[in-house]
């Protein structure tokens, strides 16, 4: 066995002193014959390069040292003609031929021969011959193509599986091998298997093939054992010589002799080895090692890319397919339907026959979604957990998968209705709360790769989330519903007690006025008394049903506009004398204006509501008294009053539950103060139908300023 770096070949062991490095190859030799063809010069380079001294060579014909048999004829014939013509067609050239070494092998060369020249005038013509070896630089050319070969079928393929023959076959016929092999290291067996081979055409390798397969190689056994241990190239020179060598007698048998292995090197290691036999025992130029070594990471280069281009590609469809999961599932907010499509999507993303969601409650699983591609149904079939194997790891958050044939008798029911007698199983979590089960089923066992694992959690997580969008909806249509129901049960009892509240007042008022204005009779004197306060009681009450009636018809669209144009500035002063006996001692109402009309297009009486309310509130929520402001004024095409006052004020958080129906806002402070919450909704909306509105401003403990504004109308 030779590791490397090999020795240097005997050739160079036993060259002088100087020329130990070089080698023969690598020099040039100078060879000067006369015009007969006689030696006459020999170059101590002549020397190494031919092997043949110069004392022998000298004297000597040179077609009988290094002119190959078969050209020497051609070569006197040459001769012949350059000293009847003095020309020839190689003087003056230079040339590539084959040489003749002095052991009888030959060697391409450049070979570059000077015009015939004498010493002196009448001296015989005589040829100088320049020899270069040209074996090394054939050899560079043949490793060079056998590189770009291997690069250009890599770039070209797929996988190392795919490329594996053609690289073998670049390498063994540039390099002149007779068979290649490639070896895969399996891991999981911790030996190296042959995964392809190569033999040049016209060796029967059938016999050293089969003895291959046959094996398999551990770390240090063999030569791809070898090579895979040390991790570098191995030569083996002589097959036969080497004791760790187990195939020697079969390659014997094929004329194989010699061999040489390469390890191909990934980042994770030593991935596979490339070994290679000649006919020839000696040992493969250094520069074939080297080159071998550049192939071997090339490969595990490759082999590394394609596998990172392989997990994107999975990647990215798994991605493809999660991101279609979650389009399926946003498709609806319907429970049922959620869980159908989730279990739609993950039988088709995983290619399962059938998968179902199962709800768990009260220890209880429930087919809460189903898919079957046979169209079988078992939808609300129930089983208690610990009918299901597994299914409780699974609810505590883990994967399982397994047979189904300790089953319970419902789930047998199921399983035998379906035909499905293996699960894989990922929980199916909403929030922190576990909603159950996302169940892929088959008819056998089957092993989840890790991509399809990634995917199932996946759909399962996705599923997690479409059931919590799907409950909200569900919640928030539940809580809509109750409050349409709300709402209803609130306009029907505007109507009702409207109605009923409006005869009996009715009557009461009529029987009041007749007892002010003495048609009963004359009253003692302590009833006397009382009267106008009923009077105003009464009216504060009518006040109140009128409130509630206009609600309730305006909340039937029964409400009609009676319009006309009206100056927003007497409305304001009428207004203000109905509000003015609601004032406390001491509080005013204090009213400014233009001198011009600012006339609007308006419902007199529905206008005066609006207003008499924001008047109303103003004194109403004022308990310590404070003028109240109206400012009317006119701007921007608009006529404004502005309804100003320094009571309670409204906190922030309230300011939006302002002009809603019922929008009572009760504190420590107004809770004395009664009212329906029927006010401000009712004026807004009386505006809002005259193209108008209203607006709130307010600071607690300050006070608040209500903006009413309406189109003005040009005054004609
Ligand atoms: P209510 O019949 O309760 O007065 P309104 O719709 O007129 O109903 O008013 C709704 C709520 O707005 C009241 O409960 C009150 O808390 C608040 N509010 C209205 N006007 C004022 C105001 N000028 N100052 C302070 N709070 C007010």
């Amino acid at each position: 066995m030779t590791s490397l770096p090999p020795p240097p070949s005997p050739e160079a062991e036993e060259a002088p002193a100087p020329f130990r490095v070089l080698g023969p190859a690598s020099l040039t030799a100078l060879v000067t014959i006369d015009e007969r063809g006689m030696v006459v010069a020999w170059s101590t380079e002549a020397e190494l390069v031919f092997g043949w001294a110069a004392a022998e060579a000298v004297g000597r014909r040179l077609s009988e040292t290094i002119i190959p048999a078969r050209y020497r004829e051609a070569h006197e014939a040459g001769l012949q003609r350059m000293r009847e013509t003095g020309a020839g067609p190689a003087l003056g050239r230079v040339i590539e031929a084959s040489a003749l070494r002095r052991d009888g092998s030959e060697f391409d060369a450049e070979v570059s021969i000077s015009p015939p020249t004498t010493r002196d005038d009448d001296g015989p013509r005589l040829i100088t011959a320049f020899v270069r070896d040209l074996t090394e630089r054939r050899r560079l050319e043949q490793v060079h193509a056998m590189h770009f070969e291997v690069t250009r079928i890599l770039a070209e393929s797929a996988t190392l599986d795919a490329a594996a023959p053609a690289v073998l076959a670049a390498i063994g016929s540039n390099l002149g091998y007779g068979i290649g092999m490639l070896w895969v290291v399996d891991r999981v067996a911790g030996a190296l298997e042959l995964q392809a081979m190569w033999s040049r055409a016209g060796i029967d390798a059938g016999e050293f093939e089969a003895h291959s397969r046959s094996l398999v190689f551990s770390p240090g056994v063999g030569l791809p054992g070898r090579v895979w241990s040390s991790g570098s190239p191995v030569a083996v020179p002589n097959l036969s010589a080497d004791d760790n060598f187990p195939r020697a007698p079969t390659a014997a048998r094929v004329g194989l002799h010699g061999g040489v292995g390469f390890p191909i090197v990934s980042a994770y290691g030593v991935i596979g080895v490339v070994e290679f036999f000649t006919d020839e025992v000696q040992p493969p130029e250094p520069v074939v090692l080297s080159t071998m070594t550049d192939v071997g990471s090339q490969l595990g280069q490759f082999v590394e890319h394609r596998l990172a281009e392989s997990l994107l590609r999975l990647r990215v469809r798994e991605l493809e397919v999660l991101r279609g999961a979650a389009h399926a599932l946003n498709a609806s907010l319907d429970l049922d339907v959620v869980l159908d499509a989730v279990a739609r999507t993950a039988a088709e993303a995983l290619g399962a026959p059938r998968a179902t969601v199962l709800r768990v409650e009260g220890g209880m699983l429930e087919i809460a979604g189903e898919y079957d591609e046979s169209g079988t149904t078992a939808r609300g079939r129930r089983w208690p957990v610990s009918d299901l194997p597994g299914a409780d790891k699974v609810l505590r958050g883990e994967f399982w998968s397994g047979a189904l044939d300790a089953t319970g008798p419902a789930l047998r029911r199921v399983t035998d209705a379906t035909g499905m007698n293996a699960v894989a199983m990922a929980p199916v979590r909403s929030g922190t709360e576990t909603f159950g089960i996302l169940a892929l089923l088959s008819r056998t066992p089957r092993a989840l790769g890790e991509g399809e694992l990634r995917l199932l959690h996946g759909i399962a997580s996705l599923a997690g989330l479409a059931v919590g969008n799907a409950e909200s909806f569900r919640l928030e249509r539940e809580h809509g519903r109750r409050m349409a129901a709300l709402d209803t049960a609130k306009s029907q009892f505007l109507n009702l007690a409207s109605h009923e509240l409006r005869s009996p007042l009715t009557v009461l008022r009529g029987y009041l006025s007749m007892l002010a204005d003495g048609s009963l009779g004359p009253l003692p004197d302590g009833v006397a008394r009382v009267v106008p306060m009923l009077t105003a009681k009464v009216a504060q009450m009518s006040g109140l049903i009128e409130e509630m009636l206009e609600t309730a018809r305006l909340e039937d669209h029964r409400l009609q506009l009676s319009m006309g144009i009206v100056d927003l500035r007497e409305v304001v002063r009428a207004c203000v004398r109905a509000c003015e006996h609601s004032a406390q001692p001491g509080q005013r109402i204090v009213v400014q204006h233009p001198d011009t009309p600012a006339q609007v297009n308006a419902d007199v009486s529905r206008l005066e509501t609006a207003i008499g309310n924001l008047v109303d509130n103003a004194l109403k929520y004022s308990p310590m008294g404070g003028d109240v402001e109206c400012v009317v004024s006119l701007q921007d095409g608009m006529a404004t009053l502005q309804v100003r006052d320094r009571g309670l004020g409204i906190a922030p958080v309230d300011m939006d539950r302002l002009f809603t129906r019922f929008g009572r806002i009760v504190t420590a402070e107004n809770s004395h103060i009664l009212g329906t919450g029927l006010g401000l909704y009712l004026a807004r909306e009386l505006v809002r139908m005259q193209d108008g509105d209203i607006s709130a401003a307010s600071t607690p403990g300050e006070g608040s300023t209500f903006t009413l504004w309406l189109p003005s109308v040009p005054a004609p």
